[in-house]
């Protein structure tokens, strides 16, 4: 299709199921580059406004801004109460669901939202108009970052609930048509792939799904001329991932960090940062690293001092990015805190694995696909897509001592796909929790 007639219909469809769509694209433009302080002041303002409407409109909020002794209408914002507000997670979004959701008719229109999480709890909201504009021009505003529009022809890796090669399968075979298996190298389908590539401007999806295409097709840069950016979401993205994907396409592979009671938490500058966006959430780090996110946008259903259940690391405040912009960094995203890894008497969190294959990567420059899977205390699965060598076993063995001391044994085992867990890939599934 003509690309003058893509944008069009593009814009139709934006203007009618969501109006404010472009408002907040170009606000957000307009912002991209601010200095730290006028960012801080819009960010300290939104804040006030969420933490008034929350007070008046959610009575689980106003339980717990009046138990912390913050007082929303003062002239100043109230930073040193603020902090004292109780932190929210995720059972109480699911437990406490209609004390939190503000009634839709407050708004003109509203959308359905449901998220499941690692814990297996289905969250359901009413995402009001303005928050779910809001979140689409953010991402809007990451794609222009890389000379990206929305409705330029792109390759989609997304929602996956069955068997991870099941469904990959199924994706695949929008433009492949033979049999595809992960390892099979089928000329055929490949060409095919290659042929949809042509005229691809982005891909994107969950990170282990990009990653496999693109062991897939190790040249594509050949013939995905058009391609400007790939990006991956939902999942952790490994060292070995960007490699991939970068011998592939011969581009970086960026990252889009959110969730969708969250929105959309940071995007990847083409500097390689993760710039928070900071016109629509607010971000602390509390104990253990963990994420705490108040989302500024959220209105119909307020997200005050969430943990989300990340543990990430942020650059200092004064750290700056030669893309110029002034938004703070998230210099890394450990993933998932929560499961923990049973040793015989101790317990460990699991991105513990996360540091062992980093580490592993790093030392030795060997990316190693795995999943660990602990049945009992003290004892380890680690299940790997290739057969390790005695040399490869001993670094991971290694690694493990070095954590665990002889508090965890592992035993290895080649496996031909992976598990999934509530449709997502995980390094780490527990069968004791
Ligand atoms: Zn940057």
């Amino acid at each position: 299709m003509l690309n003058w007639l893509k944008k069009i219909i593009f814009k139709k469809g934006a203007n009618k199921r969501n109006p404010s769509l472009i408002n907040h694209f170009d606000d957000l433009i307009a912002s991209d580059f601010w200095p730290k302080n006028k960012l801080n002041q819009l960010a300290e303002k939104r804040l006030k406004d969420l933490l008034v409407w929350s007070f008046e409109n959610s009575p689980f909020y106003k339980k717990k801004i009046v138990e912390a002794g913050f007082d929303p209408y003062l002239e100043n914002f109230d930073w040193k109460n603020f902090k004292k507000i109780p932190i929210t997670t995720k059972s109480d979004l699911v437990n406490y669901n209609s004390v939190i959701q503000v009634p839709p008719s407050k708004f003109g229109k509203t959308f359905y939202c449901e998220s499941s999480g690692t814990s297996g709890q289905v969250l359901s909201f009413i995402r009001d108009e303005n928050w779910d504009s809001f979140i689409r021009a953010a991402q809007m505003r990451g794609y222009s970052w890389y000379n990206v529009n929305p409705w330029d022809f792109n390759i989609y890796f997304w929602g996956y609930n069955s068997s991870f090669l099941k469904k990959l399968r199924l994706r695949i075979l929008d433009f492949l048509v033979n049999r595809f298996r992960i390892f099979d190298y089928n000329e055929k389908s490949i060409r095919e792939l290659k042929k949809k590539g042509v005229n691809a401007v982005y891909i994107e999806g969950y990170s282990s799904m990009i990653y496999e295409m693109a062991k897939l097709i190790p040249k594509a840069s050949k013939d995905f001329k058009k391609l400007r950016l790939v990006k991956a979401t939902s999942e952790k993205i490994f060292p070995h991932y960007k490699t991939a994907v970068k011998q592939a396409f011969n581009i970086e592979l960026r990252s889009e960090y959110g969730a969708a009671e969250a929105g959309i938490i940071a995007f990847e500058c083409p500097e390689g940062k993760m710039h928070i966006v900071e016109e629509g959430v607010y971000v602390e780090v509390g104990e253990n690293q963990e994420l705490i996110i108040t989302n500024l946008v959220s209105k119909s259903f307020p997200i005050i001092r969430y943990q989300l259940g990340d543990a990430v690391v942020l650059e200092n405040e004064s750290a700056t990015c030669a893309c110029g912009r002034e938004h703070r960094i998230i210099k890394e995203i450990q993933g998932r805190v929560g499961k923990n890894i049973y040793g015989k008497t101790k317990l460990f969190p699991s991105l513990t694995l996360y540091y062992m294959f980093k580490n592993i990567f790093f030392q030795y420059n060997k990316s190693i696909d795995y999943q660990a899977v602990q049945y009992e205390k003290g004892r380890l699965e680690i299940l790997t897509l290739e057969k390790l060598t005695d040399i490869e076993k001993s670094w991971v063995i290694h690694e493990s001592n070095k954590y665990f001391k002889d508090e965890v044994t592992v035993k290895f085992k080649v496996a031909k796909d992976f598990r999934l867990e509530k449709g997502k890939l995980r390094d780490f599934i527990s069968k004791i929790e």
